[in-house]
């Protein structure tokens, strides 16, 4: 185990920090590590493996569609690309869709339309295009990306960057009415953060920001790539607001916990900016990754994993909160995305994390105080009853010192 610990160490850039485990193979919910010891999986690639790992039916599109055809480029039609689109429009009610690999890429193609768009259609002064942030963002790691983050490690070192963004902080409406100006091309926002800590704004904030964009013609795009696809309890997070965006970003769950897809959906005269040689990638909407989102998708239907997240989540965070563990400031979170708010005073969240791992259960933090329960969506009551075991002897041991 140690070895592959110390090679990784040796030859793989240190840009994360992980859990001191080495995982060899995975179904459904659980993986094991390289001595057979089984972990119940909380974290799911941070929303990647919502169908859980190495779903059957998944794999088995994945590897009909590689022995058919896996790669030509959009130099060419595929039988694939097609199927696949028209389901996720319909699914989110968006007209077009642009496909891409990573979360990233798909944010910046967002980023692009929007500016287009600002200066074809919205006639913004040329080069003088805005988009407004949130405080707390996480829209992934390419320089124009973090050049709308709020978070100083993320840009320290890697300037300069592109200018054309401002933030605003996240859940207040009066601050978007006064950050938009007649340059504003779009406002992007997680309808809730993620990687900031799973912060849910109140009620309302999506909707009323949704009717501020539309009165002074600025395109609500919403990240959807961590909270959409029925992690929250709804396919979008955003329908919780009864809200349509005019851009929105799907990505992680998309490419069911096998290959990396995304894509930017819009509305058609948003995405109709884009020309032949605009923009592009030469794997985005490849016929495999394409044959693995449509399998995807059905799956998502036929086990009814948008519901399976509403009431397990909610059952989840009852239970979670019922613990009333004196080192728990705060549970919170919507369906199957919820966070667990550490006192810093008293534990990090990254401790809870390590003696989670200890008894079986793998998690990640995100930020110092939060712990992160986002378990594929595929998940038991009965395996939920096993993590809540496990949480509840790790919040007494810590909390007994
Ligand atoms: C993970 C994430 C991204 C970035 O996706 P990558 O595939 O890592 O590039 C962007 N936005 C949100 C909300 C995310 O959670």
């Amino acid at each position: 185990m140690t070895d592959s610990i110390e090679l990784e160490q040796h030859y793989c850039a240190h840009n994360y920090a992980p859990l001191p485990v080495v995982l060899v193979r995975g179904e459904g919910v659980y993986v094991w590590d390289e001595s057979g010891k089984r972990y119940l999986d909380m974290m799911s690639a941070y929303s990647a493996v919502s169908h859980g790992h190495c779903h059957p039916r998944l794999v088995r599109a994945l590897t009909e569609q590689a022995q058919r055809l896996a790669v030509v480029s959009r130099a060419f039609y595929s039988d694939r690309l097609a199927p696949f689109l028209q389901r996720i429009c319909a699914l989110t009610g968006q007209d077009m869709a642009l496909p891409m690999n990573t979360g990233a890429e798909a944010v910046e193609t967002a980023i692009k339309a929007a500016r287009k768009w600002a200066y074809t259609v919205k006639g913004v002064t040329p080069e003088r295009a805005e988009i407004i942030a949130c405080d707390g963002n996480f829209h992934g790691r390419t320089l124009a990306i973090v050049a709308m983050s709020s978070e100083l490690q993320y840009r320290e070192g890697f300037g300069p960057f592109p200018p054309g963004f401002t933030r605003i902080p996240y859940g207040d409406v009066a601050a978007l009415e006064e950050a938009i100006t007649p340059n504003t091309a779009a406002f992007l926002v997680e309808p809730i953060q993620g990687e900031g800590g799973i912060i849910v704004p109140r009620p309302g904030y999506l909707a009323e920001c949704a009717r501020l964009c539309k009165r002074h013609d600025v395109l609500l795009i919403c990240d959807e790539i961590q909270s959409g696809l029925g992690r929250t309890g709804a396919m979008l997070a955003c329908e919780h607001e009864g809200v349509k965006p005019d851009g929105l970003v799907l990505g992680k769950a998309l490419g069911g916990g096998l290959l990396p897809v995304s894509v930017f959906l819009a509305r058609r005269d948003v995405m109709e900016v884009f020309h032949p040689g605009d923009h592009g990638s030469t794997f985005g909407g490849n016929p495999l990754a394409a044959a693995v989102a449509l399998a995807a998708l059905e799956v998502l239907n036929e086990e009814r994993l948008v519901q399976r997240a509403a009431e397990l989540g909610a059952y989840f965070m009852s239970k979670l909160s019922a613990l009333r563990s004196p080192l728990v400031r705060e549970v919170r979170g919507k369906g199957l995305l919820i966070g667990m708010d550490m006192d810093p005073a008293k534990v990090s969240a990254r401790a809870v994390c390590e003696a989670l791992m200890q008894r079986g259960v793998l998690s990640k933090e995100t930020h110092d105080t939060v712990v992160r329960f986002a378990p594929p969506l595929v998940i038991t009551p009965e395996q939920i009853d096993d993590a809540l075991t496990q949480i509840r002897a790790v919040l007494q041991d810590l909390a007994a010192g």
